[in-house]
């Protein structure tokens, strides 16, 4: 069986994402960590490069969605600056929210890829629902104390695959 911790796939960035295999996947619709997968921590809102491929994105149809565990200040001014449904306080890897987020995409988890830096809530949270999980390597170094900590475990799993 698979590993539960491990991504589908793994990029190096959210632009290095195959966006014609995920289609042949079945995948229609995005869920995002925002947290050091699409800005780090210090940067409120979405740089422009960031900012225009996901507006490529909507325009190319797909759902898309941001899911974060930070707070609701922080997530709402960034989300709502490139115009995106969101859930703070989000509870990954518990699945609620993220069900939620799919039904309010009108698609099933298995057509949602889940976008993440973290192994122990986005790629586990995505794994559990049966959704396609894409690992991006976190943008920064510059991480809370708790971050760092899950990091040491993260290594060892994903050492014998990358
Ligand atoms: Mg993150």
């Amino acid at each position: 069986m698979k590993n539960i911790f491990l991504p589908e796939v793994f990029v190096d960035t959210v632009f290095d994402i195959d966006l014609q295999d995920l289609s042949q996947n079945g995948v229609k619709a995005f869920i995002f960590d925002i947290d050091n997968t699409l800005a780090t921590y210090a940067m409120p809102l979405p740089d422009e490069k960031t900012a225009e491929w996901i507006k490529m994105l909507k325009d190319k149809g797909f759902g898309v969605f941001f899911a974060s565990n930070n707070d609701e200040e922080r997530v709402k001014t960034f989300a709502e600056s490139v115009d995106v449904p969101y859930k703070a306080k989000a509870l990954k890897p518990l699945g609620k929210y993220l069900k939620k987020a799919c039904k309010l995409m009108g698609v099933s988890p298995g057509e949602t890829a889940l976008v993440g830096d973290q192994l122990f809530t986005d790629i586990w949270g995505g794994n559990w629902l049966r959704m396609y999980t894409i690992l991006v390597n976190p943008i920064s170094e510059v991480e809370d104390s708790f971050v760092r900590f899950k990091r040491r475990f993260e290594k060892m799993i994903l050492k014998n695959y990358r």
